[in-house]
């Protein structure tokens, strides 16, 4: 007799890379063995008339769609997946707080190969150590190839630590060549174990330093919480030993065997960081951000998902690497804007990373010397726990500053009569100055001096910016760029003039006013070669340098020891901004720029130029502090119930049709208006502060609410509707939740 057995088809629920707000359903493969299968594992799915990687999210036996249309897995990539439980709990909660699709969500936790379903293994690594006639090798030999001599010296500088084959590429592309001469020469090995390995308790290179009482305190606090979940605000200006309460923290957490996740804003800024950990640690570091390529950032992450490496030292995105051994997430700098995504999937590095470290039930360690609004917030309701570091680690002194007006004052290309007598005195001393000014370019302006004709951009509304250097226009908002004019097309005739300050203009007046003395300029024209920097921050630390001028640049993480007057030159550009975050951001930069003077024993001076000396937020910051400064705008903000007591979610629409706009926002009024019940306020639609760029014209909508959890009900209705729309097609949209600039 035929026995008929009904078996329920087992259906995969996956995510895939594309931008739709939903998940699909697939038949599992028909031999699969459902306990070698975990959610998070990659898949390989018919999707169309292509194939497409998916993640499993969920193993289930019903379908809304009829399950003989349902088509079948092809492949099984992961049979376990590399993602934790709980980092892909954590990715599903992303994607519903930020309404951003969970397919391309998901896959931002992953290495570009990895997305694209290459296998995930950690090819074994070689490791180099230097014989014993390398030991004792005087490099000096070797001065004939400076990169067998500069290679000998890090490793001599290493006391028979090995280097290994990713470390290598990390220290010079080419290195292979290098490493050969080397073990040709008898000078190199390669040697079978990492001998750093060996002894798994060692964790140590070198001896920590003796804290004062408040760095003990907070490293005591933070340790006493490992293995649960707690926020830690470490507050402390830049010299205050922030970094070595990092590191003896972390040592704790090595000596326990557990991992640890350090984010930093711009880790190209600060390799001084990178050699300070592997300094003090003999344990294996990875490093990951943008200037490393794909194949050295997935080796990074397999080794932080393997528990190869026990530190991952990296950007925003570093967030979400798998940790094998979770034990503590550092973020550095936690106020600095890097930290939120600003395209794509846009979320905040720094709020994620708590709710990760509340998912693992590990301490998150928030630092910074001007900490953002919300965190000082968080801990005056409690939610985060203070640790303060009051004073300068060992002797230095804290700067002074102070306003320097300048209406009336004779000035030459941005530089007052005082200032520049404050400049020749400093040098007269062999100090450094640091010269600050937020423009790139020789001048953001050229005018036409007889008919008023200004260079415009013609695919955004902006002014294009002078670069003499390269005999350029430049759009910085669009890839436009032009020859340089020489006379007004309008007119034919007039003569063409600069308007306004850029880093490029200051250089060129520094070499009249100071004659002899070498000026450095850092910024995104000057830099951008692989290399530069490194070599400009050593010049200026070995103090072949006697004049810093900068961009923003200088705000982040550099220590500069020998300098003692730093110069703000136009602080009022900062003063004058539609977005509220604007008075935030400009006091977070003097405190950052001005923390870059009178490092070790001497005493700093910090001149901000300005036309608004009596400018009331100005003067705050600079009698009464940072937190002062912070507790003034927290009232303001409370009044009109801005963030961080209110909620905001900012819709930005653009379309290269200039009605297209309209009609989207014509569309999805109905929309807004069915799903508002809880009185999110809705502001605009308004024009974008920059209301025409590369060519598009530019909207904005904002929904702001005082209850996060209104907001967010609104926005979980709203935006898997508004996908639907056929007018959101024919504009590009996105929804920004928690914006961190308004623009
Ligand atoms: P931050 O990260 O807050 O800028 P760092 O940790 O880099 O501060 O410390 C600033 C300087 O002071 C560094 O040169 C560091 O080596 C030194 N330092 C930090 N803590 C101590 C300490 N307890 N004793 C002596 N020097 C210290
Ligand atoms: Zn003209
Ligand atoms: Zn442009």
């Amino acid at each position: 007799m035929l026995k008929l057995q009904v078996v329920a088809p087992v259906i995969f629920r996956v995510a895939i890379q594309i931008p739709v707000y939903r998940v699909f359903d697939y038949l599992a493969p028909a031999d699969i063995d459902l306990k070698a299968i975990s959610p998070g594992a990659r898949l390989e799915v018919p999707f169309g008339k292509a194939k497409k990687i998916a993640y499993l999210l969920e193993i289930t036996q019903r379908s809304d769609i009829d399950i003989n249309k349902l088509k079948s897995v092809l492949r099984v990539l992961d049979r376990r997946s590399l993602l934790s439980a709980k980092d892909l709990s954590l990715l599903q909660w992303a994607s519903g707080y930020y309404h951003y699709p969970i397919g391309e969500v998901i896959s931002t936790a992953f290495p570009i190969a990895l997305r694209q379903g290459k296998p995930a293994v950690l090819k074994f690594e070689k490791y180099y150590c230097l014989t014993d006639s390398g030991k004792s090798t005087d490099s000096n030999e070797l001065k004939r190839t400076p990169k067998q001599k500069r290679l000998i010296d890090k490793f001599q500088a290493m006391d028979g630590e090995c280097l290994s084959e990713s470390e290598l590429a990390e220290w010079n592309s080419n290195w292979r060549s290098t490493v050969n001469s080397l073990i040709n020469n008898g000078l190199l090995v390669q040697c079978d174990v990492n001998t750093r390995n060996v002894n798994s308790n060692v964790v140590i290179r070198n001896p920590a330093l003796t804290c004062n009482p408040q760095q003990q305190d907070a490293i005591d606090k933070v340790c006493a919480q490992l293995g649960s979940f707690k926020t830690f605000l470490l507050e402390g200006v830049t010299g205050s030993g922030k970094t070595e309460v990092y590191l003896q923290i972390i040592q704790t957490v090595l000596e326990q065997n557990l991992q640890v996740l350090v984010l930093v804003p711009e880790i190209t800024l600060t390799p001084q960081l990178e050699e300070r950990f592997k300094h003090r640690f003999s344990v294996n570091i990875a490093v990951s951000h943008s200037k490393l390529t794909d194949k050295q950032r997935q080796t990074a992450w397999l080794q932080m998902q393997t528990g190869q490496c026990s530190i991952m030292l990296g950007t925003r995105s570093a967030l979400f690497t798998p940790l094998k051994r979770p034990g503590l997430i550092i973020l550095d700098e936690e106020h600095d804007g890097s930290f939120k995504q600003q395209e794509g999937f846009r979320f905040s590095a720094r709020d994620v990373a708590l709710v990760r470290a509340k998912l693992l039930a590990i301490p998150v360690v928030l630092g910074s010397a001007t900490p953002s609004l919300e965190s000082l917030h968080n801990v005056q309701r409690q939610r985060y726990e203070l640790l303060h570091l009051p004073e300068r680690a060992g002797n230095s002194v804290e700067p002074v500053l102070q306003l320097l007006d300048v209406r009336n004052k004779s000035i030459q290309e941005g530089l007052s009569e005082p200032l520049i007598a404050e400049m020749h005195k400093t040098l007269a001393n062999k100090e450094q100055v640091l010269l600050f000014l937020n423009r790139r370019g020789f001048a953001p302006t050229l005018i036409c001096h007889s008919c008023g004709w200004v260079a415009k951009c013609l695919r955004c509304d902006a002014n294009l910016v002078i670069h003499f250097d390269e005999d350029r226009l430049r759009c910085h908002h669009c890839a436009q760029e032009h020859r340089l004019l020489k006379q007004c097309p309008d007119c034919k005739g007039g003569q063409l003039m600069p308007l306004g300050l850029g880093t490029e203009r200051v250089e060129r007046v520094l070499v009249d006013l100071f004659k002899g003395k070498v000026t450095v300029r850092l910024d995104r024209d000057t830099t951008q070669r692989k290399g530069v920097l490194e070599n400009y921050l050593q010049q200026i630390n070995t103090g072949t340098v006697d004049i810093i001028l900068g961009t923003q640049m200088l705000a982040k993480g550099h220590h500069f020891p020998n300098v003692t007057l730093v110069a703000i030159l136009d602080v009022d550009a900062g003063l004058f901004s539609i977005d509220f975050h604007a008075s935030e951001k400009l006091a977070q930069m003097i405190i950052q720029v001005s923390g870059r003077a009178g490092r070790a024993d001497k005493s700093g001076k910090v001149i901000m130029q300005t036309r608004q000396p009596d400018h009331p937020l100005l003067n705050t910051l600079i009698t009464q502090g940072y937190n002062s400064f912070a507790k003034t705008v927290l009232e303001e903000r409370k009044v009109a119930d801005l963030p961080p007591f209110g909620y905001q979610a900012l819709l930005r629409v653009q379309a290269f049709e200039p009605d297209a706009p309209k009609l989207f926002f014509q569309a999805i009024a109905d929309l807004i208006h069915k799903f508002n019940t809880g009185h999110t306020l809705v502001l605009g639609p308004v024009a974008a502060p920059m209301a025409k760029r590369s060519g598009q014209y530019r909207y904005q909508m904002l929904f702001q609410n005082t209850q996060r959890t209104q907001l967010q009900a609104f926005l979980k209705m709203f935006v898997p509707e508004l996908t639907q729309l056929k007018q959101a097609k024919k504009v590009r949209w996105s929804l920004d939740v928690d914006p961190v600039d308004l623009y």
